[in-house]
């Protein structure tokens, strides 16, 4: 029997919002048939696989894969056997139409990527997608992501963030990118390849001055670690060492405006978010606001009210 209160309770199951007494088990929450699954799948330790996550799998009648090799590696852990096709950056138009087909006629698919959660910066955003536009219901059974883990052991702030995937190899659209982030003034995640970082971090330093960053590598494996440094020093370090293993790149965002060259709409923009982020009264964060930007309070609020 589980206790009805208390982290051994919620292990076990789960709480229901509107019963916090009641324990139920997960078995209890079936998946629908005919919805699509999402479900997320370990970003370099099995242990993180869910057991909720493992019952999607066992209760999908297939199961879409980014690679079915690695899917495949990941089923045979679980000792589970269910039909895998796979689905992909470059078949995902055609199989998606499939997919829905089947799920319209009353199967229900799972959908992993290889690693993480689906639909991050892997395939399946389409999909899901589809689904919402056909009516098919979507699902999750969630697990790790890599911009979520990076984020929260970075050490940067984490109130607001914004995830900026890969950069383009694009030289147009990957310049687009960095001069839209420039002034970003929120935490910044990005995803990279080891055989291009340097590359990356040299772009970033170039277009974003020197900023605090923290490079997550190998997350949840054996060799997990944070390096906390500066773009300028991790610049240095892996133009001397080759970067191994996966990254998760977290930049720090733009200073403030030096109150002196603020612009009136920044005065504003900086009211708004003291507001949203301290939950000040509008007169307050105006008042506050032109303290940081040498503007009249009055000229902020009008500004604010119209
Ligand atoms: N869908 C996945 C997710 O939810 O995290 C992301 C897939 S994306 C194709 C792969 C990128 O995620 C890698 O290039 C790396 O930047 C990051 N990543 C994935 N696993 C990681 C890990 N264990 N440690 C650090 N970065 C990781």
């Amino acid at each position: 029997m589980c206790e009805k209160s208390g982290l051994k309770a919620q292990e076990a199951g789960y709480l229901e919002a509107r019963e916090p007494e009641e324990i139920r088990r997960p078995e209890q929450r079936p998946f629908p048939k005919g919805c699509l699954i999402v479900v997320g799948t370990p970003i370099g330790n099995l242990e993180d696989f869910s057991p909720r996550a493992a019952e999607a799998l066992r209760q999908a009648d297939f199961i879409a894969a980014e690679d079915t090799r690695v899917t495949r590696k990941l089923l045979s852990h679980l000792g589970i056997h269910k039909p895998l096709i796979s689905y992909y950056e470059h078949n995902k138009r055609e199989k998606g139409e499939w997919i829905c087909a089947k799920m319209e006629s009353g199967e229900t698919c799972a959908l992993v990527s290889d690693a993480g959660m689906p639909a991050i910066s892997d395939p399946g955003e389409m999909l899901v997608a589809q689904c919402a536009q056909r009516g098919i219901p979507v699902t999750v059974a969630p697990g790790p992501s890599a911009v979520i883990t990076a984020l929260a052991i970075s050490g940067l702030p984490t109130g607001r963030f914004t995830f900026e995937g890969f950069l383009s190899v694009n030289k147009k659209s990957r310049r687009e990118h960095l001069e839209e982030i420039r002034g970003e003034r929120r935490t910044m995640v990005f995803y990279e390849a080891p055989h291009k970082l340097t590359a990356t971090l040299k772009d970033l330093l170039a277009v974003l001055g020197d900023r605090r960053i923290a490079l997550a590598r190998e997350l949840t494996k054996l060799h997990e670690e944070v390096i906390r440094t500066t773009l300028k020093e991790a610049v240095q370090r892996f133009t001397e060492e080759a970067p191994r293993g996966e990254f998760v790149l977290v930049i720090e965002g733009a200073p403030a405006p030096e109150p002196d060259t603020m612009t009136l709409e920044q005065a504003v923009e900086t009211a708004v978010r003291l507001q949203e982020e301290e939950g000040l009264s509008l007169s307050e964060a105006a008042k506050r606001a032109a303290a940081q930007s040498g503007f009249k309070k009055g000229e902020i609020y009008r500004a604010l009210t119209r």
